[in-house]
C-alpha cells in the first residue's frame, strides 16, 4: 500500500519555506516583494508541472511518468501506478474473453452472444456456416433482420424459450438445426444452433424401419387370419379347397419364419461389431453345398447353373456369416431371373484376392436402383420380390457381412441383359498366400 502525502509535513515544508523567504526579505528590507516573488514562483513551478502532466497523459502516451520530486513527483508515481494496475487488468480482462472464444469456437454448436433486443454481440465461425451470421461484420445488427423464417420470428416474440426450436438452415435447406435461446449475464442472451440432421435422418431410418418390419409382417398374418376366419366350425373347407388353404397358409408361414430369421441374421451382425474370425473357412466345401441347394432350388425354373469354384482357395473369416452371403447372393440369381435362364458362379483366386461372383442373365436392375438395393426393405418390384419370397433384407446382409471382412459389394447390371454381383476377399484373409497367411501353410 502506498503511503499518502502527509498534510502536517506538506505544510510545514511550505511554512517553513514562507519563514524563509520572509526572514531573507525582511534582511534585504523588501519583505513584500520578496513574498511576492516566491508566491510567484511557486505558482509557475505548479502550472509547469499541470503542463508536464497534461502532456505525459495526453501527447506522450507513454507509461513512464515524467521525473519530479515531491508532491507532484507523489501524484505522478500514483497515475503512473493506477495506469499499471487499469493495463493489468485490461490484459487479464482481454485474456478471460480470449479464452471464452476459443472454448466458444471449440464447440461444435454456433454460439450466438445478443443483446436484450437481439442485437449482435458477438458469433463463432460455425454461426456463420450453419446460419449465415458473419462476425465482426454483423456486430450490432439485430438478428431478427438477419434469419427471417417466420417460425423463428414467433419464436423470439413469444420468448417460450423452454422448447428449442427446429428449422431448416437458411443457408442450406439440407441441414436441419436446433435453436436454443437462454439469458446470459445481466440483459444478454445465448443463442446456441446444433445440428441435428443426422439425427433427425437416424431417426426416420428407425421409424421407416419399424414401419416396415410391421408391414412386412402384418402382410402373411392377414392371410392367415383371413383363412382362419373363413374356417370356423361351421364352414369346414372341402379338401381341395383345404389343399390350397393349406399351401398358402404354409408359404406365409414360411416367410414370416425367413423374415424373423433375416433380422436376427441382420441384428446378430449388427450387435457384435468385433467377432472372432475362424482360422480356415473352407469356402470350396461349402460351396459345393450352396450347389446341391442351388440345383434343388432351380427344380421350378431349369435355369443352367455353372459352378466354376477353386478348391484350394480358403480364407479365414466367419463361417456362417460368409456362407450367407453366398447363399443370398446365389438365391437372388435363380428368383430372379426368369425360367431357363443362364447362372454361372464363380470362386477364383484373382491376384492375391479371393474373388466371388454370380452372373445372370435375368432381368436386370435400372441404375437408380443399383445404388439402393442394400438398404434394408428395398426392392426393385415390392410385388414380384414379395411374391418370390423376398424379405428384402439378404443384400443388407451381404454388405454388412462384407464390411467385416474387409470387403464391398460390386453390382454391374443392365435391364433386360442380367446382372452380375460380386465381392473380393482382401488378400490379409486369404490362406495359402506367401504373405501373412493364418494358420495354413503356404502352397
Ligand atoms: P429380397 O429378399 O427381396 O430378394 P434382397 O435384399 O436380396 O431382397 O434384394 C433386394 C432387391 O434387389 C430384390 O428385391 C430385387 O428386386 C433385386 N435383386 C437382387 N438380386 C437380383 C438379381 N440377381 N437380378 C435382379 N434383381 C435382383
Amino acid at each position: 500500500m502506498r503511503q499518502l502525502l502527509s498534510k502536517r509535513k506538506v505544510y510545514t515544508k511550505l511554512f517553513l519555506f514562507y519563514c524563509f523567504i520572509a526572514l531573507v526579505g525582511l534582511i534585504s528590507n523588501s519583505l513584500l516583494l520578496a513574498l511576492l516573488i516566491f508566491t510567484v514562483a511557486l505558482l509557475l513551478w505548479h502550472y509547469h508541472h499541470l503542463f508536464l502532466m497534461d502532456k505525459w497523459l495526453w501527447r506522450d502516451r507513454k507509461l513512464s511518468p515524467p521525473i519530479s520530486e515531491g508532491i507532484w513527483g507523489h501524484l505522478f508515481e500514483g497515475i503512473y501506478y493506477l495506469q499499471r494496475r487499469d493495463r493489468r487488468k485490461k490484459r487479464e480482462l482481454r485474456n478471460i474473453v480470449r479464452r471464452f472464444r476459443d472454448g466458444a469456437e471449440a464447440l461444435p454448436e454456433a454460439v450466438v452472444v445478443l443483446t436484450d433486443d437481439w442485437s449482435i454481440i458477438w458469433s463463432n465461425k460455425l454461426a456463420q456456416i450453419l446460419v449465415g451470421l458473419h462476425w465482426p461484420a454483423d456486430e450490432g445488427q439485430r438478428l431478427d433482420n438477419l434469419i427471417r423464417h417466420p417460425d423463428f420470428l414467433q419464436y423470439l416474440k413469444h420468448a417460450k424459450f423452454e422448447q428449442p426450436l427446429e428449422l431448416a438452415s437458411p443457408v442450406n435447406d439440407q441441414l436441419t438445426l436446433e435453436f436454443n435461446i437462454m439469458s446470459y449475464g445481466a440483459e444478454q442472451y445465448l443463442l446456441i444452433v446444433r445440428d441435428i440432421t443426422q439425427l433427425k435422418q437416424l431417426e426416420q431410418i428407425r421409424k421407416d424401419f419399424v414401419a416396415n418390419v410391421s408391414h412386412e409382417l402384418r402382410t402373411p398374418l392377414t392371410v392367415l387370419q383371413g383363412y382362419l376366419e373363413v374356417m370356423d366350425d361351421e364352414h369346414l373347407p372341402d379338401k381341395a379347397m383345404w389343399k390350397k388353404a393349406h399351401n398358402v397358409m404354409l408359404d406365409q408361414t414360411k416367410r414370416m419364419d425367413s423374415l424373423v430369421q433375416q433380422l436376427l441374421t441382420l441384428s446378430r451382425i449388427e450387435a457384435s461389431a468385433r467377432v472372432q474370425f475362424e482360422p480356415i473357412v473352407d469356402v470350396p466345401v461349402m460351396l459345393h453345398q450352396l450347389e446341391q441347394e442351388a440345383q434343388t432350388l432351380n427344380r421350378e425354373k431349369q435355369h443352367s447353373i455353372r459352378f466354376d469354384i477353386d478348391d484350394s482357395l480358403k480364407v479365414t473369416g466367419v463361417t456362417e456369416e460368409l456362407r450367407s452371403a453366398f447363399s443370398n447372393l446365389v438365391t437372388n440369381a435363380i428368383k430372379y431371373t426368369p425360367a431357363g435362364g443362364e447362372i454361372s458362379v464363380s470362386w477364383q483366386r484373382q491376384h492375391l484376392k479371393a474373388v466371388f461372383a454370380v452372373n445372370d442373365n435375368g432381368e436386370g436392375i435400372a441404375a437408380h436402383h443399383v445404388k439402393r438395393l442394400t438398404e434394408r426393405f428395398y426392392r426393385v418390384d415390392q410385388a414380384r420380390a414379395r411374391n418370390t419370397g423376398g424379405t428384402g433384407l439378404g443384400l443388407a446382409i451381404v454388405k454388412h457381412v462384407l464390411s467385416r471382412h474387409n470387403s464391398r459389394l460390386m453390382i454391374f447390371s443392365e435391364p433386360g441383359k442380367g446382372s452380375s454381383f460380386s465381392f473380393s476377399i482382401p488378400a490379409e484373409l486369404v490362406l495359402g498366400q506367401k504373405t501373412k497367411n493364418r494358420g495354413e501353410k503356404p502352397l
